[in-house]
């Protein structure tokens, strides 16, 4: 299997190549050369999650060798995560993909779990002896996903970027008190667009990683940029789809439909792949919050990331600028790398591409909910069914609703559900009708108390831990506070 570049598709690496890389160098994204085919799902029905993650990287990753391949999965999926990795939760003819249940409690962990592991075994096997300097830009969660993940890990060195007062206070103090050496966290005052185009600056400075080379490392990305972050991520659909047909909710071949609550595009292209691969699914319902620039460019074919960001209630989709929509074009467009290179060219120029004369995808649905219908979500399923969503997961519910209303629907639809509702207790509970305490963590208690389970221990530990990053720059200091770091020893 080869990774080609979504603007140049001369320029293809290994699978290997593509994971330690992150991006290509004339700053196309790496996709699959094609799209491998499940095994018939029968085969594949009683696979453990573990077993079933193998098979699929291995489609992709064939050349990390199958020892590698295990040992990576064996060490992500692990007793990290429940004893049933994805637990699901059905009502009536919806299901909750409950992905939150790794260590940071988001959906970033299913893949951020792995990518460390991949990454290593990558590297090994490209005979790489630099150490590898991984950075992240994050809207909340793929910060301390990433951290998490990254942490301890041998030869490599993490640095995240987060938006100063963009993301949850559980979100910023389960980034700032992580722990291990190789870990570098700093906000910036901007917000994720500008700490995602600051990274990506950083990979195209030519004198910037020339010197970081120099010093004895490279730059690769804990992004969903990275294809080693996508792959992972097919998993869960197929699990889920597989996991349906157990419990007997469809029939064999019976197709369903996904929805997911995006920003960066990376989740609900994954369930694309699994589509394209031969999964049984039919419709894709992409659901965006006020920031709706994806529901704009479906409805409209116009991508207008020229509008002010709003700061939201599920701040990880608070993203103008969607990355994996590159990919998402790229495919659907025959892989004309022509007009991905020059839709990025406007992008970056005008912040906004016509995409009109390109083939529309039928099969692409597109809602948005506001703050209000965020919370109204929230509400009814909790009052109607005892069952508690984060905000995230909440528009996406609230995008189902509009689905089934609009069209009449009632096919089974799995809804990715991407956080845990403790991550955002105090909009939770304030959509709930609950009084909200001041304190974060009384209203972690609160929170639990009303689901009547016990604090998730990642976020009790919270309380004792000290806040050991306080680093803060203007976004275009970024590159400066890793020369810092890293060419220049002068900052921890
Ligand atoms: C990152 C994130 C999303 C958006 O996922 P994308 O892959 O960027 O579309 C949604 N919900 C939560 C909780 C997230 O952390």
């Amino acid at each position: 299997m080869k990774f080609v570049s979504t603007r140049d598709k001369k320029t293809w690496v290994s699978g290997q190549q593509a994971i330690v890389q992150g991006i290509s160098e004339e700053g196309g994204l790496f996709v699959p050369e094609c799209f491998p085919r499940l095994k018939p799902l029968g085969e594949l029905l009683n696979l453990s999650y573990q077993e079933l993650a193998y098979e699929i990287l291995a489609l992709y990753f064939e050349d990390l060798g199958e020892t590698s391949l295990q040992m990576a999965v064996d060490a992500a999926y692990d007793e990290k995560f429940p004893n049933e990795v994805v637990p699901m939760h059905s009502i009536g003819n919806s299901t909750f993909l409950e992905l939150f249940h790794g260590r940071t409690l988001a959906f970033k962990d299913m893949a951020l779990s792995i990518l460390p592991h991949l990454m290593k075994a990558s590297a090994e096997g490209l005979g790489e002896e630099r150490e590898i300097i991984v950075l992240v830009a994050t809207s909340g969660d793929t910060g301390k996903a990433a951290l998490e993940g990254f942490s301890g890990a041998k030869g490599i060195e993490v640095s995240v970027f987060y938006p100063d007062g963009g993301v949850s206070e559980m979100q910023r103090l389960q980034m700032v008190t992580t722990q291990g050496e190789n870990t570098y966290v700093c906000g910036i005052r901007g917000n994720f667009d500008d700490a995602q185009t600051g990274v990506k600056k950083i990979f195209a400075d030519p004198s910037f990683t020339q010197e970081v080379m120099q010093k004895g490392y490279i730059l690769s990305s804990a992004n969903s940029i990275n294809i080693g972050r996508l792959i992972p991520q097919i998993v869960y659909y197929v699990y889920g789809y597989l996991q349906l047909l157990k419990e007997e909710k469809i029939k064999g071949g019976e197709k369903i439909h996904v929805c997911v609550p995006t920003g960066n595009f990376g989740n609900v292209l994954a369930a694309y792949y699994a589509k394209e691969m031969g999964l049984p699914l039919d419709r894709l319902i992409v659901a965006s919050n006020d920031n709706r620039v994806l529901t704009d460019f479906f409805s409209e074919g116009i991508y207008d990331g020229d509008r002010p960001l709003y700061l939201t209630s599920s701040p990880s989709m608070d993203i103008l600028i969607s990355s994996n929509l590159e990919r998402f074009i790229y495919h659907s467009s025959n892989e004309d790398a022509q007009a991905v290179m020059d839709a990025m060219d406007s992008l970056k120029q005008n912040r906004r591409f016509d995409w009109q004369s390109q083939i529309k995808d039928p099969s692409i649905y597109a809602y948005m909910a506001d703050e209000e219908a965020v919370s109204k979500s929230i509400r009814e399923l909790y009052l109607e069914h005892g069952y508690v969503m984060d905000p995230h997961t909440a528009v996406a519910n609230s995008a189902v609703q509009q689905y089934r209303s609009e069209t009449g629907d009632s096919a089974q639809i799995l809804i990715a559900s991407t956080a845990s509702p403790f991550k955002f207790a105090g909009k939770v509970l304030k959509s709930i009708g609950h009084e909200v305490p001041q304190d974060e963590f009384k209203a972690v208690e609160d929170l639990a108390q009303l689901m009547e389970i016990p604090v998730p221990t990642a976020v009790q530990e919270l309380l004792e831990l000290e806040e050991r990053h306080r680093d803060l720059c203007q976004p275009e200091e970024m590159e400066e506070m890793l020369c810092k770091k890293y060419l220049r020893g002068t900052n921890d």
